[in-house]
């Protein structure tokens, strides 16, 4: 048997089995593998490192898309950095938006999973309220005009071109790109292998924001437990409104979730102690 190994820490490996390798090649910035796996169907890794399998991805994409858009409550125009795969657009567009911009650095990523991954993003990239960009998401952000509602980071991890992604001055420009009211969430790794990206990410964040509050969801692929995002925003409960709040927006959702309801939203949030140093900035 053929094995991936994703070894992203010292002393600590992921290793799942290779049933085929229907793609494998080297973009101008990234190594792509996308491979068929007995358990998690096909599987996305970028430089060695699991994006997405077919069997979890729901819960990431879910999560990182409905918590700031069901927060939001009327978001009209969203948009996303990183998430060629297509899978976070695809969630956006189960909302009443107008339009939702994808600015994605590598077109190969968006190119192959078209190709390979189409139930990732479900045909979003037909969408008329989607605009596809291949372009750095930095200078996107220091380039344009446009005002959006939410603004979701969906990137790969703070090494090679998405180490970028993770900056303050980056997350100052994101700022400047919302509208009032407007929120921001941020993928921001898995934290009991990757506590300092969750610290840098909140500080960072607590440097433009007033409302910051991590949130966690469990991916199987993704090593570690938990994944974490982060939300922000100008107040902190607006990022978790009431159980009765979330059901009165969830129309648009009803029956187009696997992991997303209200009541998981409100959980996400619910933290053990451990992750006080974290939440400083509330
Ligand atoms: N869900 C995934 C995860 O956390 O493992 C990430 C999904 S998506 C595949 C990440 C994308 O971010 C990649 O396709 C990568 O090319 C893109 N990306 C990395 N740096 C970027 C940048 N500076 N601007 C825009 N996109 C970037």
């Amino acid at each position: 048997m053929t094995w991936f190994q994703e070894k992203l820490y010292d002393h600590y490996a992921q290793t799942l089995s290779i049933e085929k390798v229907l793609y494998h090649w080297r973009t101008e910035f990234q190594d792509v593998l996308i491979f068929e796996n007995a358990i998690f169907g096909k599987v996305l890794a970028l430089d060695g490192v699991v994006q997405l399998t077919e069997r979890d991805n729901h819960i990431y994409h879910e999560m990182i898309a409905h918590v700031p858009l069901m927060a939001h409550g009327s978001a009209r125009n969203v948009l996303i950095i990183g998430g060629g795969d297509g899978g976070t657009l695809k969630e956006v567009l189960k909302h009443p938006v107008e339009r939702a911009t994808l600015v994605e650095l590598d077109g190969e990523v968006i190119d192959l999973s078209r190709r390979y991954l189409p139930e990732v993003s479900g045909g979003a990239f037909d969408d008329p309220r989607a605009t596809v960009l291949v372009m750095d998401g930095t200078r996107y952000i220091a380039e344009t005009r446009e005002k959006f509602d939410v603004i979701l980071i969906d990137s790969t991890d703070p090494i090679g071109p998405g180490e970028a992604l993770f900056t303050a001055a980056f997350y100052r420009a994101c700022r400047t790109r919302l509208r009032p009211g407007g929120l921001i969430a941020v993928q921001s790794g898995a934290p009991f292998f990757q506590p300092q990206e969750l610290e840098n990410v909140c500080g960072r964040l607590a440097g433009s924001f007033a409302g910051v509050r991590p949130y966690l969801a469990p991916v199987p692929t993704y090593a570690g437990g938990m994944l974490a995002l982060v939300a922000a925003g100008e107040s902190r409960d607006a990022l978790r409104p009431p159980c009765k709040v979330l059901r009165e927006r969830c129309g648009p959702l009803q029956g187009r979730t696997r992991y997303y309801t209200p009541e998981v939203h409100r959980a996400a949030f619910t933290l053990a102690p451990s992750f006080e140093p974290f939440v400083r900035s509330d």
